[in-house]
Parts: C-alpha cells; structure tokens; sequence
C-alpha cells in the first residue's frame, strides 16, 4: 500500500492550496482516499515535476481503478492460487458449479476469477461490502496468502 509519506514527497510541498486543500500533505490524504485526483494540483503539471507526475501517475494508479469500489488487486503480489475465488461467498452463491468449485466461471455473475494466472475483478456492485446489503465481508482478504486484495 502506498503511504501518505510517499505521496507527499513527489508533491511539489508549495502548500499553495490551488487544490483547495489546506497542506500538500492534506492534498496527499485526499489523494490516497481517492477523493481528489493530480489533476487537482496544477503546479505538480509544470516542467520541473515532469518526474514526479509520472512516479505518482504510476503509484496511485490502483486507487484510481478502486474509485468506484474501493477493491483492488495487486497484480504483481497475486500468483493466481485461487484461494480468493472459491472462497468469496458471492461466488459460491452465483457460481457454485464453477468459480465456486476451482473450474472456470461458468457464468458472468462471479465476482473474482483467475485469468492468465492473475486474479480479476468484476460485478463488483455484487461485493457484499458494497452491496445493498453491505456487510464487511473479508473473505477474499483474508485467504489470500500474499496479501495482494486490499480494500482501500
Ligand atoms: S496545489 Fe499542489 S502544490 Fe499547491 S498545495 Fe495543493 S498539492 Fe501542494
Ligand atoms: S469482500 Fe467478500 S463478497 Fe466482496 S469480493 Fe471479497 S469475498 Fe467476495
Ligand atoms: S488468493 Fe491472492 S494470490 Fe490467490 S488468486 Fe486470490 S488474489 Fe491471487
């Protein structure tokens, strides 16, 4: 996961507020929590941050994909056991036939499913944690042996 710190560093430390925030460091916050983008900070778009938009552009690229859900995957931390799929109770319940018993999906219902050897994410608006019924269900977190799903 990436730190506050780290955001913090390759932000221009102007603490000008362009970005309606009162700190770069509060701009780093808003940044990891995915409520503001780079965008936001127009100084960070000068020449001489050309560096550092990249490094972040790369860095809070997951968080930017988890914006609508907040479930991402660590692609380089997953090596596609499975543990996740079969054990997501959504899965079990949508693909018991398939995803749910470690064969391929056999529907497009599933929320996790290994694909070339990494796990994808998918339906996510079926995810018990944000779902209408919403619990905080860590089950994916949880049986995943390297720590590669993080909810953020
Ligand atoms: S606009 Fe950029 S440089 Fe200015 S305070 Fe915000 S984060 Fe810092
Ligand atoms: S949090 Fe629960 S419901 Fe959502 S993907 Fe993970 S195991 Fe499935
Ligand atoms: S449990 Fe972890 S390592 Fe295994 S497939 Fe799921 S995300 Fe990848």
């Amino acid at each position: 996961m990436v730190s506050i710190m780290e955001i913090y560093q390759l932000l221009p430390k102007l603490n000008c507020k362009e970005c309606e925030k009162p700190t770069c460091m509060a701009f780093a916050n808003s940044l990891l929590s995915g409520e503001s983008v780079l965008e936001d900070c127009p100084p960070l778009y000068r020449n001489e941050y050309e560096s550092q938009l990249e490094r972040l552009s790369t860095m809070l690229a997951p968080v930017k994909d988890a914006a609508e859900t907040g479930l991402i995957v660590h692609d380089e931390l997953c090596f596609g056991c499975g543990n996740c799929v079969v054990a997501c109770p959504v899965n079990v319940a949508n693909d018991p036939h398939g995803a749910a018993v470690g064969l391929a999906p056999s529907n497009d219902k599933v929320i996790l499913a290994v694909v070339n050897g990494v796990v994808t994410v998918a339906n996510v608006s079926e995810c018990r944690r944000f779902g209408k019924n919403r619990i905080l269900c860590d089950v994916c977190i949880v049986t995943c042996p390297s720590k590669a799903i993080e909810f953020v």
